[in-house]
């Protein structure tokens, strides 16, 4: 029998309507011929609502507890959605990560899918059900305890259980109908590619394109799962969506494939610091120790043995940065004249894998930002990513002249 995982997040299960919608689709597949894993999130807004009631019941929650509230919200789509498909005759049943089991590591609110051993689910296919619905975002530690995979993590539920049952495909069903060249909000030429290589769709998951979880584009890559995005508002047939594949599966590669941005960043610089051995270590080791996600970094040239260091970070990281620095200046571990923050500033990014056989993207990118008097605070570059740091209120400009430039409203 051919596997095949329907994932549909929250907004795609928001009502008793749109669930009942869902099941249609699911129960179409399963007249295609298919044996059917659903992975459910919970529906729109109620995990929201649970993270509320956890904080404000106990604002230094035990992660142990946060993970037994916070999980439960799936726990009613599966069983509806299983309630549901039975109402249409088709035989289905609802599993919760435990009950699979989802083995997970024991870090609570942020756990990794260890292992999902297939007999269960094997065992009641064989039987004769059709479709498993089971709860995504959660598991089970070794402890014993239910654990939750982090905000969005239903996403990576869908792959693994894609990638264990050897599934045909993955379909993440949501409320876009696929992954677009850009935010259609910002640019509204933007268009919806058909194919997307992992890589890509890695850079623009984690540069701010919300479509997906970034680790479920990182599993996806790894076990080679056919990962497509698609709408659960419209009628769709097995080539509508954006199918995020090997790149090997794309005939013509674009040079740049989309342009992503990151709304609120922050740029920090510490002004002087000693330019000897250990010192970036020495600086970016207490940051990463207060959680504190630093993104691009940029070391000036040194005068007289001193130099300036900056690097970005979200905006809501900057006061915890600022008290790790503090911390550390005055444990004597590092020494700075001064620390300066610009909280202003945005990230846009162009993404395209066929950069690594084209020359000249970057040039191009920065004469497009010169042209509209643009001006660059920072610069990076990947093998298929060029990040630039600008000020904020330019950043929707910089998204539509760069798509403009790179004529992304020709993409496919
Ligand atoms: N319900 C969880 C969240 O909102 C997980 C998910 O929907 O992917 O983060
Ligand atoms: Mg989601």
């Amino acid at each position: 029998m051919s596997v095949l995982v329907m994932k549909f997040g929250g907004t795609s299960v928001a009502d008793l309507g749109r669930i009942r919608n869902a099941a249609q689709k699911v129960r179409r597949e399963v007249e295609r011929g298919h044996d059917v894993i659903v992975i459910v999130s919970a529906m729109s807004g109620k995990t929201n609502e649970l993270v509320g009631w956890v904080e404000e019941t106990s604002p230094l929650f035990d992660a142990r507890e946060y993970d037994a509230v916070v999980s439960s919200g799936e726990n009613i789509t599966a069983g509806l959605m299983a309630l549901t498909l039975q109402e249409m005759d088709v035989p289905a049943r609802s599993w919760q990560g435990w009950q699979v089991p989802v083995q997970t590591t024991s870090a609570h609110s942020a756990a990794r899918i260890e292992d999902i051993p297939r007999a269960n689910i094997d065992q009641k296919f064989a039987e004769g059900m059709k479709v498993a619905v089971v709860a995504g975002f959660q598991g089970i530690s070794p402890e014993g305890r239910i654990t939750t995979l982090g905000r969005g993590g239903s996403d990576t539920t869908a792959v693994a259980f894609a990638a264990a049952f050897d599934a045909v495909r993955c379909d993440i069903y949501t409320d876009v109908d696929g992954v677009y060249t850009t935010d259609p909000r910002i640019e509204d030429k933007a268009r919806k590619l058909d194919r997307i290589a992992f890589e890509e769709m890695l850079e623009l998951a984690s540069l701010g394109a919300k479509v997906l979880q970034t680790r479920s584009v990182e599993l996806a890559m790894r076990y080679k799962v056919k990962l497509r995005v698609l709408s659960s508002f419209e009628d769709t047939d097995e080539n509508s969506g954006t199918l995020v594949c090997d790149e090997e599966d794309i005939m013509e590669q674009n040079v740049v494939s989309g342009i992503a941005y990151q709304r609120d960043e922050a740029k920090m610089t510490l002004i002087s610091v000693a330019d000897r051995p250990g010192i970036a270590a020495a600086i970016f080791g207490p940051l990463a120790q207060a959680g504190v996600n630093v993104d691009m970094i940029v070391q000036n040239i040194s005068e007289e043995g001193r130099t300036d260091m900056t690097f970005s970070c979200p905006v809501n990281q900057v006061a915890r940065a600022q008290d790790a620095l503090a911390k550390a200046k005055e444990a004597g571990d590092i020494n700075f004249h001064d620390m300066v923050a610009d909280t202003d500033v945005a990230k846009v990014s162009v993404v395209g894998i066929g950069m690594r056989s084209h020359t000249g993207v970057a040039s191009r990118m920065f004469e497009v930002l010169a042209a509209e008097g643009i001006n660059i605070r920072v610069i990076t570059t990947s093998e298929i990513k060029i990040s630039v740091l600008i000020d904020r209120k330019y950043m929707e400009l910089a998204v539509q002249a760069l798509h403009d430039a790179f004529e992304l409203d020709n993409a496919a």
